[in-house]
């Protein structure tokens, strides 16, 4: 086993990805990657994990709205669905070729 140096975990979704999430009120649902915060290990999905959220009316007389917005989630809590298989499934890197590539575990074809 290699030695991890960083505590970081390595993000391998990315904006655009079609994934799976597998935890909350969304569960089951397939829906695309929006934005990805590596930092937090979140990612914001396409109408899942949906919230409402208050505005209060800026002035008198104008009415507080609710609005629905999507929440970032636990990068834990989805799961990358291949393009190849339909599957979701784990992803592996390869070196192949000198660039770093994303693998299905499943039927092992790349994933841009
Ligand atoms: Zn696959």
């Amino acid at each position: 086993m290699k030695e991890i140096k960083s505590k970081r975990i390595a993000v391998r979704i990315k904006k655009g990805d079609l994934v799976k999430v597998l935890l909350g009120k969304d569960r089951g649902k397939r829906a695309r990657v929006l934005v990805v915060f590596p930092r937090q290990g979140r990612v914001m999905v396409e109408g899942v994990n949906m919230v409402k959220k208050h505005i209060k009316p800026k002035r008198s007389g104008s009415k507080g709205q609710r609005v629905s917005v999507a929440a970032p989630m636990t990068i834990s809590n989805v799961q990358l669905v291949c393009p190849s298989c339909k599957k979701p499934t784990r992803v592996g890197i390869s070196r192949d070729n000198g660039g770093r590539q994303r693998l299905c575990k499943k039927c092992q074809a790349p994933i841009k």
